[in-house]
């Protein structure tokens, strides 16, 4: 298990567009294990491969804790409804802000093995695959945050970053 340091807000590489992934290689093999042990271990239900460093297409979702997604080159293809809720990301730590998202969308994305397949999901879902989708063309959701950020309930440690 390897854990990556999560880039947050301010850091340059979470405003790029990320590069298409061409072949699965164990670099990449490697890359994807470390974004899911990063996000677990951030109690997050999604990371994309900016948010650790890495200019490449590939997101993880895990919004049950059972049964994680990894999304290559996902794209949306379908969307439908509208919710609005609370979304966090662990680039903003410590904030939150309300967002509004379709309440249905379907995907398509290659899996670890770089075979083609669906997602489709609605809710925090839903949500989830358009708050990591975004990341890999540069934007935080704090862009589309209506009346700005809170802080979450909990006080946030500060700690010192060597970055
Ligand atoms: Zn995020």
């Amino acid at each position: 298990m390897a854990l990556r340091n999560i880039r947050e807000i301010g850091d340059a590489v979470l405003t790029k567009t990320c590069k298409e992934v061409k072949e699965m290689t164990p670099r990449t093999k490697e890359l994807i294990e470390d974004m899911l042990d990063t996000m677990y271990e951030a109690d997050g239900v999604g990371l994309a491969a900016p948010q650790v460093g890495v200019l490449k297409r590939i997101v993880v979702i895990d919004v049950t804790g059972e049964d994680p997604y990894v999304m290559i080159n996902p794209r949306i293809v379908e969307m439908s409804g509208e919710q609005t809720g609370q979304e966090g990301c662990l680039s903003v730590p410590g904030k939150c802000g309300i967002v509004t998202r379709p309440n249905y969308v379907k995907a398509v994305a290659l899996d670890i093995d770089m075979k083609p397949y669906e997602v489709e999901g609605t809710e925090l879902l839903a949500r989830a695959i358009c708050h990591e989708l975004d990341h890999l063309d540069g934007h935080l959701y704090v862009e589309k945050a209506e009346g700005g950020l809170r802080d979450l309930g909990e006080p946030v440690e500060e700690e010192e970053d060597e970055e």
